[in-house]
């Protein structure tokens, strides 16, 4: 028989890497609510009959977030054989208000009881044998993180759904919430089954005013009727409105069942640690400074200290390889196209992009730190305030941050927003930030019009993209996207060391996708590039690449430029080649140029460009719209092909009105 398992719990409990212990599988685990926003599944290790998923985490199954929704309709309409809900034994209280919610479904279910390491550590213990008691259903106490009792809870797990053993308590209620619970799911039994709704869960959902329920349960006007009026003498004899009455009712259960099987003496160490850590980090005064002091120590660190000694290494690594490559060419006698090809073509295109791996990766190395170690969600917090002048909450803040590194992910990240305002206008914001592949654009330009003030382009340049970004919050905040910012709640996940595996596999994972798309959309795009320019309308080999197919397409749209200051056909032929993959710009004025070395690229673009007509090409690039696969992710998340083309018309008339700012006066001050 196949087995399916849900894996349910709340945010940073550590379901991810449960997963992983369960499955053998890589996913990326960050200290960061939210992280998971698709479900995922897989084979259990050894039990090839045992798939699990990996469900978004969440506080309760109410419909308020999309997470709840995924997590809520895969139990309710896959029908799992078993729940597998992970709890933090660290935050038991709060943790097992979701437990009670799934003990209601009636499926099979088994409690693993996460991070006991901690809870030993501090010296707290948890009678385990007396909470399984309690909540009647099994408990198994692992750490996911030191690989401790996966297999006891993959045997209990398959034990209990094999034998179909379902919880053997329902009712954690008393007085009032119990008589109206008892009172409501007697009148519903019928419709409940019909509905396939579990009956427990749809009475209880009742009581609580869930829609989606009452919508599901089809209930007449007679029904409708009588359960308000349960609800309303509830709500009267208890004083208090129905959402809290059923809130009371699960915390009264938890906190007797805690008192009697949990012995806490302190606070685990990570929780004392935590503290102490966030009186300085989340300081209303300090907690800026203290971000943007550790943002520029990175970039510092990313750019200058590590970064450039490794670009230049790999670079002569890559030019040492063409140049034999070339020989071998010439000794075995390939004739000049060929050569053309490999060397001004593929060489050219591929190699001035793939030496920036170096820094790619560091950057994401920094990030993961930040993410994994938990202070991102720390700055999500303190920047909540200002976000919300410009219409954002700071939740908005982590898709910003991570689209430092790339829009896609980022974008998609904006999925945990839970309303359509937020996150649309996250999604169009976005992009604002500079990605990590226009990078290579940044370090062509700097390297030929501004080599000594390399810090001062880099960090204008990504503050103009931040300042369009408030702009246009501001701007958008009273037209298009009008309304409030949802409030922001956001759990604080505990300080930790991030792992090294985590850390390493996310830095893997970022070179893997950067190589894949140097020998993929790159490489095409150089050898196309290199075709269009080889060879005029009529298929025949030009000597000056100005004669070509792809200068008489660039010139038709240069003109469009010429306010922005650069009228020549390899920019404007650059900017839309840039639009399959930002770095393409780079290897596109590296083909077009014939450049054989940086400082050829350098005299050629010197050509093209004055210093200032530079710096709008630069400021053009950072803001004008994505690369197709984030215009992809953004047409799939805000769901209409139409917004999507909004979004990208807006950003790229804000990339032409803000460089023909920055051309028009500088050329004033200029003069
Ligand atoms: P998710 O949000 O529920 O998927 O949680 P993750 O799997 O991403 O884990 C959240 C954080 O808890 C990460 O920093 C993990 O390294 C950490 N973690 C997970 N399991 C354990 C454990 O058993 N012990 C300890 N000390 N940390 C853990
Ligand atoms: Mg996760």
């Amino acid at each position: 028989m196949k087995l399916l398992f849900a894996l349910a719990g709340n945010q940073n409990s550590g379901k991810t890497t449960l997963f992983n212990r369960l499955t053998g599988s890589n996913q990326h685990v960050g200290n960061f609510p939210g992280v998971t926003v698709e479900k995922k599944e897989g084979p259990i290790k050894k039990r090839p009959d045992a798939t699990v998923v990996d469900l978004p985490g969440i506080y309760s199954l109410s419909p308020y977030t999309s997470e709840e929704i995924v997590t809520r309709d895969f139990v309710l309409n896959e029908h799992p054989n078993g729940i597998i809900n992970i709890v933090d034994a660290t935050n038991i209280e709060r943790n097992l208000y979701l437990s009670l919610q799934l003990i209601e479904l009636g499926i099979p279910m088994v409690v693993a009881l996460n991070m006991m390491d901690e809870v030993r550590a501090s010296g707290n213990s948890i009678d385990v044998q007396k909470l399984s008691d309690q909540l009647g259903v099994p408990v198994v106490p692992i750490s996911a993180g030191k690989n401790e009792g996966i297999n006891d809870l993959i045997d209990v797990a398959i034990k209990v759904a094999s034998e179909k053993r379902t919880p053997q308590k329902y009712d954690f209620c008393e007085g009032e919430v119990h008589k109206a619970i008892h009172a409501i799911a007697h009148i519903v039994v019928d419709q409940a089954a019909e509905a396939g709704l579990p009956l427990r869960f749809a009475a209880t959902k009742l009581v609580e005013g869930d829609e989606p329920t009452q919508k599901l349960l089809n209930l007449d006007e007679d029904q409708k009727h009588i359960i308000e009026h349960i609800i309303e003498d509830m709500q009267n004899e208890l004083g208090t409105d129905r959402e809290a009455a059923l809130a009371d009712m699960r915390y009264t259960f938890i906190e007797k069942a805690c008192a009697a099987c949990v012995t806490k003496h302190q606070e685990t160490r990570e929780q004392v640690r935590s503290e102490r850590i966030d009186r300085i980090l989340t300081n209303k005064w300090l907690g800026i400074p203290i971000f943007l002091g550790i943002m520029l120590i990175i970039f510092w660190l990313t750019f200058t200290v590590l970064g450039e000694p490794l670009q230049n290494l790999l670079d002569q690594a890559i030019k040492a390889g063409t140049n034999a490559l070339s020989d071998l060419m010439v000794s075995v006698g390939a004739s000049y196209w060929i050569r053309s090809l490999i060397v001004n073509g593929v060489c050219a295109g591929v190699g001035s992009v793939l030496s920036f791996l170096p820094i790619i990766v560091l950057l994401f190395f920094f990030l993961s730190m930040l993410e994994d170690s938990g202070y991102m969600a720390r700055v999500a917090f303190v920047m909540d305030k200002l976000l919300r002048k410009i219409g954002l909450s700071g939740r908005s803040f982590v898709p910003m941050l991570i689209g430092f590194g790339c829009s896609v992910p980022a974008i998609m990240s904006a999925r945990t927003l839970s309303s359509e305002r937020d996150r649309k206008m996250t999604i169009l914001l976005t992009p604002f930030m500079s990605c990590s592949a226009k990078l290579p654009i940044y370090g062509m330009i700097i390297m030929a019009f501004f080599p000594t003030h390399r810090a001062l382009v880099m960090i204008s340049v990504y503050v103009i993209g931040m300042i369009v970004a408030v702009l246009s919050g501001l701007l958008l905040k009273g037209t298009v996207f009008r309304g409030n910012p949802v409030p922001f709640v956001m759990e604080l996940p505990a300080y930790r060391i991030p792992a090294p595996k985590s850390v390493l596999l996310l830095m893997w994972e970022k070179a893997k996708d950067f190589l894949h798309r140097a020998f993929t959309i790159i490489f095409m795009a150089s050898i196309v590039i290199w075709f269009l320019q080889s060879f005029d309308i009529r298929f025949n080999m030009v000597a000056d690449s100005s004669e070509s197919i792809l200068a008489g397409l660039g010139s038709l749209i240069a003109p469009i430029f010429v306010p922005l200051g650069f009228n020549d056909w390899r920019a404007s032929t650059a900017l839309i080649t840039g639009v399959t993959a930002k770095e393409t710009v780079v290897s596109t004025f590296t083909v077009l140029t014939g450049a054989a070395t940086d400082a050829d690229l350098a005299a050629a673009l010197s050509t093209i460009f004055s210093p200032l007509s530079a710096f709008s090409f630069l400021v053009f690039t950072v803001l004008y719209m994505p690369c197709v696969a984030a215009f992809a992710a953004s047409r799939r998340e805000l769901g209409s092909t139409k917004s999507a083309i909004f979004t990208a018309a807006y950003q790229t008339v804000a990339a032409y009105l803000v460089a023909l700012a920055v051309y028009q006066i500088g050329s004033l001050f200029l003069l």
